[in-house]
């Protein structure tokens, strides 16, 4: 470890690898330190039973304007472009073809209410029609898109998001996570190295951690919003407007659980069930996703938080019993619980992606401000319109890393 480099970022997620990776082979030397044992934070692939799962990020939203998919084709990352599934319930299984035409109608009104009568409350739940049967249906998507209630929404921010969404989705067979991890290679990085505090009272900056101290002309802040809202990395002096921006970005909750499918052929590939579009907490399942023998469920917002609550083997079983709902008593034996995450639970990213909440759509730039000019931030919650996503993070990353090279010229 270096007692003293130029840049310093800390942590290495989307955001903090592509600060990293503009700034290597440049002019000024460069440290990353990341608190965990891997690379990547929120994306994150896994082998199981022979498949690459990605247990964060899967989807390359924007794909025809995102940085991860220039880079994955630039490199031979094989790309599948097959468009997602989400729109439509496999063979009408529990969510006839009439009630997914009135759904979506219902979400139409409602996208509709939210760009020309927003309540001057921002909160996207005071635009719901009261008694509408679809409610509960806009809720559980407000969770897996935001991974949070409407009623904790902001509906500026909400709609920073959705005008800039080119709504071109692909995957990676190869796993997301995996790209991101493998971006940070021969980068100069240190695991298992926590920032808990940035000393700025003296210049150099200095970070401090269990690990010991490094000192640096620039840092670039590229944690989490709760790890700052909760003051797990700390400023000396404080930076009480950075702890209020993280605050009011908090993360949301999505967690997701793979269950192996024996004799799979009766299934299409890349199709998709939602469990009950009646209730707001159901999980949404992917069959088959790339042909494979494997059914991947996702909860978020409210629904995500209770099961996570509930402890390990909680998520599956309550995949397994809306897929027999759905499916038939004959499902349960062919499903087998593989993996499912606890985003929320893990101490150094505490859940899944960043929301405004009602009124504090501004966060976003008070929190991507920065501090005396040698302090930058990044991370997906500082984006403007891509926050919550993988690229956004890159962009940020990028961003920060041209304005520390810029305050040092
Ligand atoms: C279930 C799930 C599904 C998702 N699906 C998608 C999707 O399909 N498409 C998409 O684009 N996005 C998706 N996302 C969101 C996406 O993964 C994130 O927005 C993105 O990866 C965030 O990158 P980041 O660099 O901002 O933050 P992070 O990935 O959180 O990186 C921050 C890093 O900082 C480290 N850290 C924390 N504290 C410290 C400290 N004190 N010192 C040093 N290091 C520290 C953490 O360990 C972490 O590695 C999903 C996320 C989840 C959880």
């Amino acid at each position: 470890m270096p007692g003293h480099v130029d840049i310093l970022i800390v942590g290495g997620g989307a955001a903090g690898i592509a600060a990293a990776r503009r700034l290597a082979g440049g002019r000024h030397s460069v440290l990353l330190l990341e608190a965990g044992d891997r690379l990547g934070g929120r994306a994150f692939t896994t082998s199981l039973a022979g498949m690459k799962l990605d247990l964060g990020c899967g989807w390359l939203h924007s794909a025809d304007r995102n940085p991860w998919a220039r880079l994955a084709e630039a490199e031979g990352w094989p790309i599948d472009r097959t468009p997602p599934a989400w729109r439509e319930q496999w063979q009408e299984i529990g969510f006839s073809g009439t009630e997914q035409r009135d759904a979506l109608a219902a979400f139409e009104a409602f996208d509709k209410r939210l760009r020309e009568e927003a309540p001057p409350s921002d909160r996207a739940a005071d635009a719901l029609e009261p008694g509408c049967r679809w409610n509960a249906w806009l809720e559980a998507l407000s969770g897996y898109i935001n991974g949070a209630e409407l009623g904790c929404l902001s509906i500026a921010d909400y709609l920073a998001y959705e005008d800039a969404d080119s709504d071109v989705n692909w995957r990676l067979p190869d796993g997301y996570g995996a790209l991101v991890a493998a971006a940070g290679t021969d980068l100069p990085v240190r695991l298992a190295a926590p920032v808990t505090t940035i000393d700025r009272r003296t210049t150099p900056l200095r970070a401090t951690g269990p690990w010991g101290s490094v000192t640096a002309d620039r840092v670039i802040v590229a944690v989490p919003t709760n790890v700052l809202a909760e003051e797990r990395l700390r400023f000396d002096p404080p930076l009480p407007d950075k702890v209020e921006a993280a605050a009011d970005l908090p993360l949301g909750l999505a967690n997701k659980a793979f269950l192996l499918l024996d004799r799979p052929e009766p299934f299409e590939r890349d199709t998709q069930l939602l469990g009950d579009p009646h209730d707001p907490a159901t999980g949404s399942y992917y069959l088959r996703p790339f042909g494979r023998p494997l059914i991947e469920c996702f909860f978020g917002g409210a629904g995500a938080r209770s099961l996570e609550t509930e402890g390990e083997g909680a998520a599956a079983d309550f995949a397994i019993q809306q897929l027999v709902g759905l499916l038939g008593s004959d499902t349960r034996r062919r499903l087998t619980p593989l993996a499912e995450t606890r985003w929320g639970a893990d101490p150094l990213l505490g859940g899944s992606y960043s929301h405004a909440l009602p009124g504090k759509a501004d966060a976003r730039a008070r929190l991507a401000a920065s501090v005396e000019n040698r302090i930058f931030f990044a991370g997906e919650a500082c984006s403007a319109s891509d926050f919550s996503t993988a690229h956004g993070a890159y962009a940020t990353g990028v961003e920060a890393a041209e304005a520390a090279i810029a305050s040092l010229s």
